[in-house]
């Protein structure tokens, strides 16, 4: 609720004043157990800052983050670390996020021991079930990371996120370092395994066509702010935001027919040091009007179906 994540910039001689960079800036949303929530956006959006705020990963400066019901602002660390088991998260990287020399075993035994959990013979038969639920050969175990191919090493990540039996998992771009061959695998992966587990993904992307493919509800956001939340197939068919509509535009359609005029937007996104008072999304947006230039529109459910959208066009007068 009200989430904020403000980075200090590094002040130069000229500035007396600190400078704040407001990667996060007052976002508010819910998941619901075994959904897939996606966020999706351009880079440098605040998507990844947002997920790892969520995680605490990242200390929000403002806002709240409930778990369960319980808040997680203000635990001490060793409480913290105890949520943790319950919230993992699964990075981009799956090259820098595994040490290349270390073990399978030892990757994932690593969160066990962290949290005290089992003898060296309970471990051992925990990390080759995770494992096997991963599509991991018992055959692995004492093979290094940097044996492994790009694919491989996800599912050792992903296997290294379930291996403390988590509800929720973040998974920040879980494919998008990988080939395009590789990618349906792993999301087949995610998907089997949430069914399986009864896992919570909050999923972030900056591909459409993934999200669509994945989740259940897609938050859109745009310097810092959520645009847009919705039901998937509410989204895609009827975007509200114009941002959204632009981004749904660029999607490349099957049939020549169906080609959509694809809307070109003018400028650059604004730099988040100096975002546009007012709606963020004002000095590019085709629909821009007067009031959006200086009173920020709030999230607001609009034809129903938990559609919301925070934009002037949709103001009742
Ligand atoms: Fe465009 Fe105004 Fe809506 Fe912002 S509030 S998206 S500027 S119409
Ligand atoms: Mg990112």
């Amino acid at each position: 609720r009200n989430l904020q994540v403000h980075f200090p910039v590094k002040s130069s001689i000229f500035q007396r004043a600190k400078t704040f960079v407001k990667a996060v800036d007052d976002v508010s949303f819910d998941v619901n157990e075994r959904e897939t929530l996606g966020i999706v956006g351009e880079s440098g959006c605040g998507k990844s800052t947002t997920g790892r705020a969520v995680l605490q990963l990242i200390p929000p400066t403002s806002g709240l983050v409930h778990f369960e019901g319980k808040s997680l602002i203000g635990l001490k660390s060793h409480e913290l670390r105890k949520k943790r088991q319950n919230m993992q998260m699964v990075f981009q990287d799956p090259y820098s996020s595994l040490n290349p020399r270390l073990t399978v075993e030892r990757i994932l035994a690593e969160p066990l021991q962290a949290h005290g959990i089992g003898s060296h013979e309970e471990r051992r038969s925990q990390i080759l079930e995770v494992m096997d639920l991963c599509g991991l050969s018992s055959t692995y175990i004492n093979r290094y990371a940097h044996e492994f191919s790009g694919g491989q090493r996800q599912r050792i990540c992903i296997a290294r996120a379930l291996i403390l039996r988590p509800k929720l998992i973040v998974a920040d771009e879980p494919v998008s370092a990988l080939d395009v061959s590789i990618q349906s695998q792993i999301l087949n992966l995610m998907q089997d395994l949430q069914r399986e587990l009864g896992l919570t993904y909050l999923f972030i992307s900056h591909d459409l066509a993934v999200v669509r493919h994945l989740c259940t509800r897609v938050g859109v956001m745009y310097l810092g702010r959520m645009a847009e939340i919705a039901p998937v197939e509410s989204l895609y068919e009827t975007p509200l935001h114009p941002y959204t509509q632009t981004l749904l535009s660029a999607i490349p359609k099957g049939s020549p027919r169906e080609v959509k005029e694809r809307i070109i937007l003018q400028g650059e996104v604004p730099s988040p040091l100096n975002p546009p008072s007012g709606c963020a999304f004002s000095t590019r947006c085709p629909h821009v009007m007067d009031r959006c230039r200086t009173v920020r529109p709030e999230l607001q459910e609009v034809g129903g179906a938990s559609h919301q959208v925070a934009c002037h066009l949709y103001d009742e007068e």
